[in-house]
């Protein structure tokens, strides 16, 4: 710590830190020194310092990543920061961090973490180099074109990386099925047993973390982190006492995806084709051994098909009712095309409750004949240099046979009882009873089946299992407040005591921005309403000359409304879906006049300053759909205890989607733009002046005239 820094209280060092004569301004060119920049720093320092919980809204613009990595650097004691989406880890750890650095004089290190599955396991892929016949066996040709392909590149890569993270190989497609292959999931990890634990790429990153005192994660890894807690299997994240949870908003929703319990035929196939994989080195030439671990696997793949074939029967409707719930507004970034979630009951499992006993039985008989060779192999003389290695590959195989039997039978029981189970331990000791504290559903994404269960409450889980860990944490977000109120959010996170800070955007809205909500659209519910939002568009959109982001809450709103506005624009268009998200926003930054049209994965974390984006359309109010099972089951329970689900978590809910979409346009000083919302609802309806309350505060106008005016002005 500087001098002058350790003469000083935590709080006061802070404030002096962001002094019009402090390092920030002498050292940050673009710095200027923000009242409720300082304001949300010093709470930050009082609760990092005194312990509980602070609440920081923070408008656009007013700088809060530097208004908590401030204090967290100068604590001097290890803080944990988490943030909803990639782009903001990546700005934190990139840009911040190092700005930080020649700021501040304090010497401190950042480590910078990313999912599990992100990093090579040089297990793995030690198993592929040895070339053994049956490493890829079952795949079919997706998986032989990955191993023909990309695994020389990878292997070559495995030689010079650091990391290990395969953000680093640029060329290498986001979903490629083939990365599972060699993936350090911990499913499949040996943990310290491993014979490449030392150099292993998580071990390295959890050493190097345990080192940092600045740890920057993401919500996913800190939630699934939490969830393996329990057991300390795959455990990655450093014990911290202070954290930062940015873009808080997300984190019910990424919550939800990770307390829950899921079956897949994904997962099944992974287990029969790793036990396939390790055959060879497991029982060596044992013939009898190899036979009787090929029929059990035989066994295992005819079972799980009869098992997910019955299941996606008894679960997929009519067409239509399908086509509907798969395309309507759905939540987070599970709702994306070519997905449908259906609700699952005890009649609709019923139906598969034949084939699910029998996968049951096939997964029993791969874990005793597995157990079996563990027993015979160490009654056999003899030791080989390998053996730790082989006995923890076994042992692994043998755990993940048995929780995938538990999972499947605790999902088919409608979660009725459990016997084992770290996630079911963790909801009773919550506070919650298992039974109904699950809502259960199948999940159709491309050719996979999931079975899931997710919990239709996290606050017990949110408290105890991250916020009650900690001495002092701070959330925050742009967006956390609704009515003027934390109210939603206590509610929806468990949150008792808190303190609260709200800091209002440093934007001039009245000057930067029009919010343009026209007055003759018909119900969005109704059958012209594409046709409307599509003229809506045009006339929009020839008057900012494209250079904006049209988000709709459906894809089959989205198509219709592009198919209609491709007719009349020559602006190039864009849509979510044609190329990866990032891929798209670059194209959108350097295509002059370009217009994207989005859904979900569009509405927020996505940051274009400047000329390029100048109007930001949304079609509908974003509400969840009922349709939907987590939204159905969660409006359900609250109208059980006699709530208001509409007014208490569908609005919310709603307003914040809202606020993030719109937030896309103005994200400097100097940009201007154009807000339109479609959906007259906001106009018409009692609740739309909640909407309206909650919205930058720009002048509303309803003629196009006035968006001709504001360009020319
Ligand atoms: S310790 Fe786990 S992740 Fe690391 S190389 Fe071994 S099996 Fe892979």
């Amino acid at each position: 710590m500087s001098d002058t820094t350790s003469k000083l209280n935590l709080v006061d060092a802070t404030v002096q830190a962001f002094a019009s004569d402090g390092p920030l301004a002498r050292t940050m060119p673009e710095f200027e020194a923000r009242a409720g920049q300082v304001e949300m720093a010093a709470a930050v320092a009082r609760v990092f310092d005194r312990g509980g919980l602070l609440l920081a809204e923070a408008g656009t613009g007013t700088g809060k990543t530097l208004a908590y990595l401030v204090p967290a650097i100068l604590r001097r004691e290890r803080v944990l920061i988490s943030t909803g989406t990639k782009n903001l880890q990546e700005q934190i750890f990139f840009k911040d961090i190092p700005a930080l650095r020649d700021a501040l004089g304090v010497p401190f290190t950042a480590t910078y973490m990313k999912g599990r599955a992100n990093y090579l396991c040089l297990h793995k892929l030690d198993q592929l180099n040895d070339g053994d016949p049956r490493a890829l066996r079952g795949g079919g040709s997706q998986r032989a074109l990955g191993e023909e392909v990309f695994l020389p590149i990878i292997r070559q890569w495995s030689a010079t990386t650091q990391t290990g993270d395969r953000a680093e190989l640029e060329d290498l497609p986001e979903d490629l099925p083939f990365w599972n292959e060699v993936a350090a999931t911990a499913d499949t990890c040996l943990g310290s047993e491993c014979e490449r634990y030392d150099d292993c790429f998580i071990t390295r990153m959890r050493q190097r973390a345990a080192a940092s005192d600045v740890v920057i994660v993401n919500h996913h890894l800190l939630c699934a982190d939490a969830a393996v807690r329990q057991n300390a299997y795959g455990e990655v994240i450093p014990a911290c006492h202070r954290a930062v949870l940015d873009e808080a908003h997300q984190l019910e929703d990424i919550a939800t995806q990770y307390f829950g319990y899921s079956l897949s035929n994904y997962r099944v196939e992974e287990l029969a084709r790793d036990v396939e994989r390790s055959l060879v080195a497991i029982v060596g030439d044992d013939r009898q051994a190899r036979d009787d671990i090929a029929k059990a696997i035989e066994k295992l793949r005819d079972y799980a098909r009869a098992f997910f074939t019955e299941l996606a029967f008894a679960h997929r409707g009519d067409r239509a009712e399908r086509g509907r719930a798969a395309t309507e507004w759905g939540r987070g970034p599970t709702s994306v095309k070519n997905e449908e979630r259906v609700r699952a009951t005890a009649d609709s499992l019923a139906q598969a409750s034949e084939p699910a006993a029998h996968l049951a039985s096939a997964l029993d008989i791969v874990q005793s004949t597995l157990a079996l060779l563990v027993r015979l192999q160490a009654d056999r003389a003899g030791h080989d240099d390998d053996r730790e290695t082989r006995d923890e590959m076994i042992a692994t195989l043998v755990r993940r046979s048995g929780e995938i039997r538990d999972d499947l039978r605790f999902l088919m029981r409608g979660g009725a009882e459990r016997g084992e189970g770290v996630n079911a331990e963790r909801v009773r000791e919550a506070g919650a009873g298992v039974n109904k504290s699950f809502v259960y559903f199948v999940e159709f994404r491309g050719r996979g089946i999931f079975l899931r269960a997710a919990p239709i409450d996290v606050s017990a889980i949110v408290r105890e299992l991250l916020l009650d860990k900690m001495h002092a944490t701070v959330l925050t977000s742009a967006t956390l407040a609704v009515d003027g109120s934390f109210d939603y959010i206590r509610d929806r996170l468990g949150i008792r005591r808190a303190e609260e800070v709200r800091l209002a955007s440093e934007f001039d809205f009245a000057r930067q921005a029009i919010l343009y909500l026209p007055r003759r659209m018909p119900d969005p519910r109704s059958e012209g309403f594409e046709v409307a939002a599509g003229r809506e568009v045009i006339e929009i959109l020839k008057r900012t000359e494209g250079r904006a982001f049209v988000l709709f809450t459906s894809y089959s709103t989205m198509r219709a409304v592009q198919a209609i506005a491709e007719l009349s624009l020559d602006y190039p268009i864009l849509a979510q879906g044609t190329a990866p998200r990032s891929q798209l926003l670059k194209l959108f930054r350097d295509t002059p006049h370009a217009v994207l049209f989005a859904t979900s994965s569009f509405w927020q974390g996505v940051d274009v300053a400047g000329d390029a984006l100048s109007c930001v359309i949304v079609d509908k109010l974003p509400f969840a759909s009922p349709g939907d099972p987590i939204t159905a089951a969660r409006i359900d329970a609250i109208r059980t205890r006699g709530g208001d689900p509409f007014a208490e978590y569908q609005v919310p809910l709603a307003i914040l989607t809202l606020q993030q979409g719109l937030g896309r346009l103005i994200r400097h000083r100097r940009d201007r733009g154009v807000m339109a919302v479609l959906d007259p609802r906001l106009r018409t309806m009692g609740y739309g002046r909640r909407f309206i309350s909650s919205l930058p505060p720009a002048p509303v106008v309803h003629d196009l005239r006035q968006l001709t005016a504001f360009f020319s002005g």
